[in-house]
């Protein structure tokens, strides 16, 4: 048993024109890819971590042999946030909810949720990801936003990421060359957030 490159439930072009067509299929088809046989790959001598889904590996990852958690936290880390990012992309869904009621509350606003979003998506120094994730450490749910390096995800800290954006140079380098910040700008276009609030439902249960 190995793990699965995840089909989208849309097409390559489905979110142009504010994440082309080109880039998502090569980040799909190749990159994604890579990271999937990698992850096997990595998992090979180690079949009985085949019996955890790839989210929980990662989330132990403290208990990956040594041998092969490098490999495991840059790939399996890979295969679990682009598999989260292809899921909270789409057109057409508006924030609201109790979603929404719970960023009013943990940001002060929409506004400024998206502000500090952006920032963190900014100021990811080189390759990485921006996150939007519940964290439940203090008893009660609350919504807070973070970033990693490279394939890194929260749920190795112990967080429940619901919202994601990759800030890698393939994530955008075709349309947007150097220019991140207007790549995170049309990110809010192609947000499915009916999917996010399913996420944050599913957290804070
Ligand atoms: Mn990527």
């Amino acid at each position: 048993m190995t793990f699965a490159l995840p089909e989208l439930d849309y097409e390559y072009d489905a979110l142009e024109p504010y994440i082309d067509a080109e880039t998502m299929k090569i980040h799909h088809t190749k990159h994604h890819q890579a990271y999937t046989n990698k992850f096997n790959a990595a998992l090979e001598n180690h079949p009985e971590l085949f019996e955890q889904t790839a989210e929980e590996i990662i989330a132990d990852l403290a208990s990956v042999p040594e041998g092969v958690k490098g490999a495991v936290q840059n790939n399996g880390g890979g295969y679990v946030n682009h598999k989260l990012f292809w899921h909270i992309l789409g057109k057409g869904a508006e924030l609201t909810g109790e979603l929404k009621t719970a960023i009013e509350k943990d940001f002060g606003s929409v506004e400024e949720f998206k502000k500090q979003f952006e920032d963190a998506a900014a100021t990811q120094f080189g390759s990485g990801w921006a996150w939007l994730v519940v964290d439940r450490s203090q008893g009660t749910a609350k919504l807070v936003i973070s970033k990693t390096s490279n394939q890194d995800s929260p749920l190795t800290d112990g967080l429940t990421p619901i919202l994601c954006l990759d800030v890698w140079e393939h994530a955008y380098y075709l349309k947007y060359q150097n220019k991140r910040p207007e790549y995170i700008e049309a990110f809010w276009n192609v947000v499915n957030w009916n999917n996010v609030a399913e996420l944050y439902k599913e957290a804070t249960e």
